[in-house]
């Protein structure tokens, strides 16, 4: 079989650091790929004058495959959001983030293992703000039957192939009643076509306090948009921040695989990031290929070099480099 090709942004602040680490171990780990890599963001911007060039959406819509490392979308340049806006052209509703505690990174909320599914392409999201005098701005959040629809397939789907018990559906529909309404009730005629799998919903603020409290009782959660962003966040603090929360991008004709992290500006040249979170998130890009032993056994090398601890990078509590944890993972390999 011919080796599949995919895309690659290397992106901004600690995404080219990132992105070189990440191709060093696919090709240790002997990972049946071929890269185009492309230099996206603001320093491209400064060079050559757009922030994603043309060949770049051209391999992407090529390929249909693409690994992202994190992008600032600079304040005027015609983006609100660079993340935002390729999630549209692609129309990527599905963003899927597995929060999952590893027992090798210390903090208090062992045995973890949620799931979360966000809708990708409204809500919120859809930007749509509105000056109706000087001192009233109005916000549009669109909820449609046909995008709740299809995450809320898609996570009982989820959860039926992974075997998972349990979908809790995440909204504010006791305020907004006919928004959120709509996204629960799709949630609960979608549930009916899957009687072995548990249903159940809760409202967005009891959700941040439970999972807090008591996170064990969450399996996969659907949601719209912006408590997806919020929530995934949340989750990533109780596996151990930022630096470990990845995530697929997926729609019907492309699938985009990126960190939930930012570009974190604050240490980017530093050598210090943390590329884990890009790492899973090239291991769940394996797995999309269908490429589970190469996809395996990256996470089994990861695994074992975070639980001896050396080799930890300082936002997990360890004093390595991102070179030193790379070149142990690679070892292990
Ligand atoms: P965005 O708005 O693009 O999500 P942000 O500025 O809100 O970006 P991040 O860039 O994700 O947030 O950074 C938040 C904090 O987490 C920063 O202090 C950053 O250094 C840290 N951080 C994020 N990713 C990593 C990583 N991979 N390794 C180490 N620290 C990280």
């Amino acid at each position: 079989m011919a080796k599949k090709t995919v895309t690659v942004f290397r992106g901004d602040g600690i995404g080219p650091e990132i992105t070189d680490a990440v191709i060093r171990i696919l090709n240790a780990a002997g990972a049946d790929l071929d890269y185009e890599i492309y230099n996206v963001g603001e320093a491209e911007y400064e060079a050559h004058g757009a922030l994603i060039p043309e060949e770049a959406f051209a391999s992407m819509e090529r390929n249909h495959v693409l690994l992202k490392s994190p992008i600032t979308t600079p304040v005027g340049r015609g983006f609100r959001s660079l993340n935002v806006f390729l999630r549209k052209k692609y129309d990527l509703y599905a963003n899927i983030r597995p929060a999952k505690s590893n027992h090798a990174v210390k903090t208090p909320f062992q045995g973890v293992d949620i799931v979360i599914f966000r809708e990708n392409t409204e809500d919120l999201y859809v930007g749509v703000e509105e000056q109706i005098d000087q001192d009233t701005i109005h916000a549009t959040k669109i909820i449609t039957r046909g995008a709740s629809r299809r995450i809320c397939r898609d996570a009982f789907e989820y959860a039926r192939a992974h075997g998972r018990k349990k979908v809790t559906c995440v909204h504010k529909a006791n305020i907004l009643k006919m928004s959120d309404g709509l996204f629960r009730d799709v949630f609960y005629e979608i549930s009916a076509g899957y009687p072995d799998i548990e249903a159940d919903d809760k409202i967005v603020d009891n959700v941040s306090m439970q999972m807090v409290m008591n996170p064990w009782q969450f399996d996969v959660m659907v949601m719209p948009n912006l408590y997806g962003d919020m929530l995934s966040d949340l989750a990533s603090g109780l596996i151990g921040g930022l630096g470990l929360l990845p995530s697929s991008n997926l729609g019907e004709n492309y699938a985009m695989f990126e960190a939930v992290h930012g570009s974190a500006p604050d240490i980017a040249g530093k050598g210090i990031a943390n590329p884990t979170a890009f790492l899973w998130s090239a291991c769940m890009m394996l797995e999309y290929l269908g490429q589970m032993e190469c996809a395996a056994r990256i996470r089994r090398s990861v695994d074992r070099v975070l639980e001896e601890g050396a080799f930890n990078t300082p936002d997990i509590g360890g004093t390595a480099t991102t070179e030193e944890y790379v070149n142990e993972i690679i070892r292990l390999l």
